[in-house]
C-alpha cells in the first residue's frame, strides 16, 4: 500500500463511525450490550446483543426513536382504552417458589445470628442477592426487611390555608364514561391537562428574570426538585375525589423558565370545575431541617471525627446530628413547620380529546417528545406488552413505563 499522508489518513472514516453508520441505517442499535445466556439445560452458552434502550437520540438513535415510537403506541392506546384491562398476577414458577425459599432459609440464618451477637454482613449480602434473583425472575414489590427501620411519622395535619376535598370510596375501574348521542353514536371523551407552576417573578422571552434581586430562585429550585411528589399528590387526591382509579400517561418538561410543567393524558373525562378544586387543594410539604442559613462558615467547616466515624463541631468538638437523627428532631418538635410548600400555579390547562381524532395525535406526538419523565400507571401497555419486548430486557430497565411493558409481556 502506498504511503498516506496524515491529511490523507484523517479522512478515512473510523471503523467505528462506519459500524455505527450501518446500524443507524439498518435501525438497530448503535450500542448493544453484550450478554451471557447459558441454557440451564444443555449449558450451552451463547453472547446476546441487547439493545441500549436509550431514550436520548444524541446517545442512541434508532433505540431512542423505538423508545418514542413506543411511547406514542402506549400512550394512544392506554388514553382511550375502552375495557378495564386484566391485571391478574401469574401464579408463581417453580423458579420463583424456589428463590423465595432460599431467601426464608437465609433470613432464618440471620435472624438466628443476630440472636447470637454475630456479624450478619454475609447472610444480608446472600438475602440481597436472592432478592436480586428473585427481581430477576419477574416477581414485583419487595420484601419487608428485617432491619428495616420503622417510617418516621410525618405530620399529616391538613395545612388550614388550603380547602379541604371531600373524599370518596375509590372504585376499582379506570375507563372513563361513554355518551351516547341521541343519534346513537358513541363518545368517549378524554383530556389534556396541562400544570404548571406558580411564578417565581416576571421573566424575559428566554426565560431570565426580568429583576434578578427579587426572583424567588429559592422556591423555584425547591418547587422543581419536589415536582414529582406534587404530582403524585395530585393524582391521588384526583382519585379520591372523583372515586375511580383515574389513568393518566404524564410528560414533565421544563419551561424556558425552568420551571417544571406536566402535561397529562387522562383517561376519561373530569369537569373542569372539579380539576380546579383538586390543583388548588394539592399541596406537598417538606419536611426538613431548617436549611436557609449556614450553620458553619467556609473558613471553618466542621471536622471529621475518624474513630466516631462522624463530623463534629470545630469548637465544642461535639457530633453534628445526622440527617435522620435531625428529622427524627423535627418530628417530635409540635411547633415545627415545613421548610417548604409546594403547589401548583393558578394557570391551569384543560382540553377535551375525542378517541382517534387529529386532536388526540397531535397531543400524543407532543407528550411522547419528551424523554424527560414518563410516568406510566396500571393497564396503559397492557396491549402493547409484547411490542415492548426485544429491546427493554437490560440492566436496569429503561423508561419505567418501557420496562413495565417488557416484563407483563
Ligand atoms: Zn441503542
Amino acid at each position: 500500500m502506498s504511503r498516506q499522508t496524515r491529511a490523507e489518513r484523517m479522512r478515512l472514516p473510523l471503523a467505528r463511525d462506519v459500524l455505527k453508520a450501518v446500524a443507524v441505517d439498518h435501525d438497530v442499535c448503535v450500542r448493544p450490550f453484550a450478554i451471557r445466556r447459558t441454557d440451564i439445560t444443555t449449558g450451552e452458552t451463547t453472547v446476546v446483543d441487547v439493545p441500549c434502550g436509550a431514550t436520548v437520540t444524541a446517545k442512541c438513535g434508532p433505540c431512542a426513536d423505538r423508545a418514542r415510537k413506543l411511547r406514542m403506541q402506549q400512550c394512544r392506546e392506554g388514553w382511550h382504552l375502552d375495557t378495564e384491562p386484566d391485571l391478574t398476577a401469574d401464579d408463581p414458577d417453580q423458579q420463583q417458589r424456589q428463590l423465595m425459599a432460599e431467601r426464608a432459609d437465609l433470613v432464618h440464618l440471620r435472624d438466628e445470628l443476630a440472636g447470637l451477637g454475630q456479624d450478619t454482613a454475609t447472610v444480608d449480602r446472600l438475602v440481597a442477592e436472592v432478592d436480586d434473583e428473585l427481581a430477576a425472575a419477574g416477581v414485583r414489590g419487595s420484601l419487608p426487611d428485617a432491619e428495616a427501620k420503622p417510617r418516621r411519622k410525618r405530620s399529616t395535619k391538613r395545612r388550614g390555608d388550603v380547602a379541604d376535598l371531600p373524599r370518596r370510596p375509590v372504585a376499582a375501574t379506570t375507563v372513563g364514561r361513554v355518551f351516547q348521542a341521541p343519534d346513537g353514536a358513541r363518545f368517549r371523551p378524554s383530556l389534556f391537562l396541562t400544570l404548571t407552576l406558580d411564578s417565581y417573578g416576571r421573566v424575559r422571552p428566554d426565560g431570565t428574570p426580568v429583576d434578578p434581586a427579587s426572583y424567588h430562585y429559592r422556591r423555584a429550585a425547591r418547587d422543581a426538585i419536589h415536582f414529582p411528589k406534587l404530582l403524585d399528590r395530585f393524582t391521588q387526591n384526583l382519585r379520591r375525589f372523583v372515586g375511580w382509579e383515574v389513568q393518566h400517561f404524564t410528560a414533565v418538561e421544563a419551561q424556558r423558565r425552568l420551571a417544571m410543567h406536566a402535561h397529562l393524558a387522562i383517561r376519561g373525562t373530569l369537569a373542569r370545575a372539579e380539576l380546579r378544586q383538586v390543583v388548588a387543594a394539592t399541596y406537598h410539604q417538606v419536611w426538613w431541617p431548617p436549611c436557609d442559613t449556614p450553620a458553619y462558615a467556609l473558613d471553618r467547616p466542621p471536622v471529621w471525627d475518624a474513630e466516631r466515624e462522624a463530623y463534629c463541631d470545630p469548637d465544642t468538638n461535639t457530633l453534628l446530628p445526622s440527617w435522620d437523627e435531625a428529622l427524627d428532631e423535627l418530628a417530635d418538635d409540635p411547633t415545627a413547620t415545613p421548610v417548604h410548600v409546594c403547589r401548583f400555579g393558578p394557570v391551569m390547562d384543560v382540553k377535551g380529546v375525542t378517541a382517534g381524532g387529529a386532536d388526540a395525535s397531535r397531543h400524543i406526538g407532543y407528550l411522547a417528545k419528551y424523554f424527560a419523565i414518563v410516568l406510566l400507571h396500571s393497564g396503559w401497555h397492557e396491549r402493547i406488552g409484547v411490542a415492548a419486548v426485544g429491546w427493554s430486557y437490560r440492566p436496569g430497565g429503561g423508561s419505567c413505563g418501557a420496562g413495565v411493558g417488557a416484563v407483563r409481556a
